[in-house]
Parts: structure tokens; sequence; C-alpha cells
């Protein structure tokens, strides 16, 4: 298939934003770029359509899609008994990295939502995919556009690596700014639930809706047959080819034992990459050598994870060790996509 590259960067560029939103129109296949993570889009409405997004990424068919909107008042062409919270969340958080989980109405396939009554619906905060969605009249079901199990995609060159040839366009509208995915929560329980931590800290839901609780697979692995309420928790995410672990604890100690654990792998002839930030960077002699950040700025963490994770795959690294951060705010998203990346190998020092 020939994939078409559209360099989008402003909302004045009418006539690539009349072609993009056509390819969606017709069925076909479209990444967009997001505040978060780069989206495989396709129109949620249309089975297959929806069907071609789950073959073009491998992802598993019980795995629900999230239908992005331009904003709150097309939620009840989609949804059922929306609760205030709903609005109230909308007006403050949107357009921005929320997924609320709603009631489906019966225009929504259950293909879209992995067979389940409910459906997860999400506003990015960019202009462009906005554009494009309100343009092609329909409700695009997006995940992130990486081959399923991958790290997630921040750039459009990270799409053209997963999905040249395989889709029918993507839109460059420029590197992601947050760069982890939505945080998603279920609004058809009480209290509402975190489903999963993401680019709008728990905290801040938190100051406008009330307590919320946290599911159990947001925070442990889950256990053999246990069924996760955000099915999507269930699958090996965001890893990459290499064994990676992490290391807790305090910082002195984390690079100390760091650096001895890449000392023993280079005399095994291993190729090893240490994922560190800024203030630690100097700290590392030995191995190939990342920042993702500056600790003390939680969000240039998030920003860089996945391109760092992605970067090692090039590397072709045989093994990969990791800082671990704190899990507050923006920190419960980076360590969420850490442990499940690493399958839960932690060493505590
Ligand atoms: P992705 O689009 O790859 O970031 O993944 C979207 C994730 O949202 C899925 O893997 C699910 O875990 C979650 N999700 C989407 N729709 C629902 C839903 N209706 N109920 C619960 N979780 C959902
Ligand atoms: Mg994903």
């Amino acid at each position: 298939m020939e994939t078409k590259w559209f360099t989008l960067r402003t909302v004045e560029d009418k006539e690539s934003i009349a072609q993009a939103a056509d390819i969606l129109r017709r069925g076909g296949l479209l990444a967009i770029p997001t505040e978060t993570v780069y989206g495989l889009g396709a129109n949620g409405l249309d089975e297959t359509a929806v069907l071609h997004i789950f073959e073009a990424k491998g992802r598993p068919q019980d795995n629900p899609l999230i239908l992005h909107i331009p904003d709150a008042s097309w939620l009840t062409r989609y949804c059922e008994d929306v609760p205030d919270a709903a609005y109230k969340l909308a007006e403050r958080f949107w357009p921005g990295p929320l997924t609320m989980i709603l009631k489906k109405k019966p225009c929504v396939p259950l293909r879209t939502t992995g067979g389940l009554e409910t459906v997860g619906m999400r506003c990015p905060d960019h202009a462009v995919t906005r554009a494009i969605i309100e343009a092609s009249g329909v409700p695009v079901a997006a995940p992130s556009a990486n081959t399923s199990g991958r790290p997630s995609c921040t750039t459009a060159e990270h799409v053209r690596e997963d999905m040249w040839g395989k889709i029918d366009g993507i839109v460059d509208g420029g590197p992601c700014q947050v760069g982890v995915e939505s945080t998603i929560i279920d609004l058809t329980c009480e209290p509402p639930r975190l489903l999963r931590p993401g680019g709008l800290p728990l905290e801040a839901l938190e100051d406008v809706a009330g307590p919320i609780a946290v599911d159990r697979a947001v925070t442990q692995q889950l256990k053999e047959g246990e069924q996760p309420k955000a099915p999507g928790m269930k699958y090996r995410h965001y890893a990459p080819h290499a064994d990676l672990q992490l290391v807790e604890g305090e910082t002195d100690r984390v690079v100390e034992v760091i650096n001895n654990l890449v000392k023993e792998k280079l005399a095994e002839g291993k190729m090893v990459g240490v994922i560190c930030t800024d203030e630690t960077r100097v700290r590392y002699p030995q191995g190939e050598v990342r920042s993702v950040g500056l600790r003390a700025k939680e969000e240039t963490i998030a920003h860089n994870l996945f391109a760092v994770l992605r970067e090692f795959d090039d590397l072709n690294v045989d093994c990969i060790y990791s800082e671990s951060f704190s899990k507050d705010h923006l920190g419960q998203a980076i360590m969420n996509r850490l442990t499940k990346a690493a399958g839960y190998h932690i060493l505590n020092v």
C-alpha cells in the first residue's frame, strides 16, 4: 500500500486537512499527531476500517479503542447517560490528555470497544488533528500508532518505522508535547476509577471530580486469568526488544548498582543501555548511556521516555538498566510505563 505523508503544522493548510479527512471518511487508516503520542486513526463507526487498525498494529481484538472527538458537544452522539461529572471534567481538561469511559450508544460497534458496552472518549489537544476530525465528520478510533507491544510513537518518524506501507497516510504534526498516553478514568462506576495513569495527573483530576479509586491493574501485575477493567492492561506493553530492568532505591546506591551491573554485562561481551537523568548522566562512565530528562522536571522525562526506548531498539542493545522515579503526579504514568516495559522486573537496592 502507498502511504501518503502530510507535513501539517497549521490549521491554515486547509487543502492537506481536507485530504487527510478524506482518508478517514473513505474508511482508510491515518496516523495522527496528538499531545500524548501518535494515534493510528480510522472511522470508529466503520467496522471494516476498525478491523484494519487491529490488523496494522497486530493488536488483540479484545483491546478496545478510544474515540477521538473535536469537542464535548459530540459526546451525546456516541454515549448514553453522560453524567454531569463528564461535562465538568471536559470543561476543565479538554482538549487534553484525559479519556473518559462512558456507556456507549448502539451506533458504536462492539468491534471498536473490544466487545464492551462502554466506550473511551477523548478530545486531543492538537489543533491540526481536531480540524481533521471535524472535517471528516466522524469520531476517530485511534490506539497508539506503534506496532502492538512496542514503545509508543512520539514523532511521525517513529510511525514511519512501524507503519510505512501498511496505512494510507501519516500526518506529521511535530513531536508530541506530553509523550505518554492519556489518563483513563471510568465514569460508569461510583466513585470514578482510574484505569490507566497518563498525561493528566490523578491529583489534578481529584481536584475537580473528588476522590477517585485506583484500579488494581494500575499498580500490580495481574494474576493468570484475571480480567482487568481496562483490557489493554493485561498485555505486554511499551517494551523494547532488550531486557529492561528497573533499579529502585536511593540515588547514590542506584548509580553504584547500575554501574556494577553494566561492568558485569560488558565483561560478558554484551551491549548495555542505561536510562538515567540529566542530574546523574556524568556518573555513568560505561555503556550506552541516555538521559531521559531532568528528574526535577518530570514532564521532560515523560516527553523523552518512549524515544529513548525506541533508540535502544535501533542500537540493538542486549539489556537496559533504568533509574526509577517518584510515583507522584506525572511520575505515576512514567513508572507505570517503565514497570510494564520492564515486565515488572524491579531490583530494590
Ligand atoms: P491505546 O489506545 O493503545 O493507548 O489503548 C487504549 C486503552 O484504553 C486500552 O488498551 C484499554 O486499556 C483502555 N480502554 C479503551 N476503551 C475502554 C473501555 N471501554 N473500557 C475500559 N478500558 C478501555
Ligand atoms: Mg498503546
